[in-house]
């Protein structure tokens, strides 16, 4: 039998906390479960807010919870030069064009909220011509790349969907049918970091043979993009188990930005990894 691989992968942009905790334990026990390799995988593609002693941290903190994985551990930062092969081949598949947008210019854009609450890209670069863009980018004007989500879903092919083994944020399970136009043209590239989230997270699922997709409800409808991307970079598609976020005490989603209490203050304060474990349900 083929050997299974699941990940976790954080990306260490601050201490990691509760909801961390759930997601890695939750991805080790459904390990367990199909006798499939755990791995740790290092999400730090943008330099600028992950540093690796959150890196270090988050894997000694995940030790502590008693967790293990094999070696090497995966770092996107030291496989950028990939990133920018696919990037590449999309732009010479003609799926990618620059835009020019300024953060002030898309604040006032009118138009429908993506999933994630954010404007879909109206568009504005998209039907520039071949001239003006190659005036602009000569003259050094900063720009983004982004996906050409119609023509993108037409190179994917028709009836994309994905097999969810959890279940989504209406209920969704089982075969899962995709929805990409939902989030129109997204950027898949910018001046500060040469490539994106969605770019690194397909093509290392790929590259690792990861098998099964753990992670966090609310990047649930972020897999029609990867189901995009696999289809037109032709990878394999492995099966997805969305899971429940961890509220703090507000009922907000835990996070780095809010400064909520880590694993590394809850160890401080006498905090036991197995009461972690029975305080998340393991
Ligand atoms: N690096 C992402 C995060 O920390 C997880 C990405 C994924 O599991 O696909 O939220």
């Amino acid at each position: 039998m083929a050997e299974l691989f699941f990940r976790f992968a954080p990306s260490p942009n601050g201490r990691l906390h509760l909801g961390h905790a759930y997601s890695a334990l939750f991805t080790a026990q459904q390990a367990k479960i199909h006798s499939a390799t755990f791995l740790l995988r290092i999400e730090d593609i943008d330099q600028a807010r992950c540093k690796p002693v959150f890196a270090e941290q988050a894997e000694a903190d995940l030790r502590w919870l008693g967790l293990d994985w094999p070696q090497p551990v995966r770092y996107q930062s030291r496989h950028m030069h990939e990133y920018t092969v696919i990037i590449d081949r999309l732009e010479r598949l003609g799926l990618l064009y620059p835009c020019f947008c300024t953060r002030a210019k898309l604040s006032t854009a009118p138009g429908a909220k993506d999933p994630d609450g954010t404007t879909v890209y109206p568009g504005y670069c998209r039907l520039m011509t071949r001239m003006d863009r190659n005036r602009r980018m000569t003259a050094g004007e900063p720009y983004a790349l982004r996906l050409d989500m119609a023509k993108a879903i037409l190179a994917a092919g028709p009836d994309l969907s994905f097999h969810e083994t959890g279940c989504g944020p209406d209920g969704e399970t089982g075969v899962v049918a995709c929805a990409p136009q939902a989030w129109g043209d997204v950027v898949l590239a910018r001046k500060d970091i040469a490539t994106s989230y969605h770019i690194a997270v397909v093509h290392d699922d790929a590259i690792q043979g990861i098998t099964h997709i753990t992670r966090g409800i609310d990047l649930f409808h972020a897999t029609s993009i990867h189901r995009v991307l696999q289809s037109i970079l032709e990878l394999p598609v492995p099966v997805y188990m969305h899971h429940r976020l961890i509220p703090d005490d507000t009922g907000r989603k835990l996070s780095k930005s809010h400064g909520d209490r880590s694993l590394a203050a809850l160890r401080e304060e006498g905090v036991t990894p197995d009461m972690i474990r029975e305080q998340l349900g393991f």
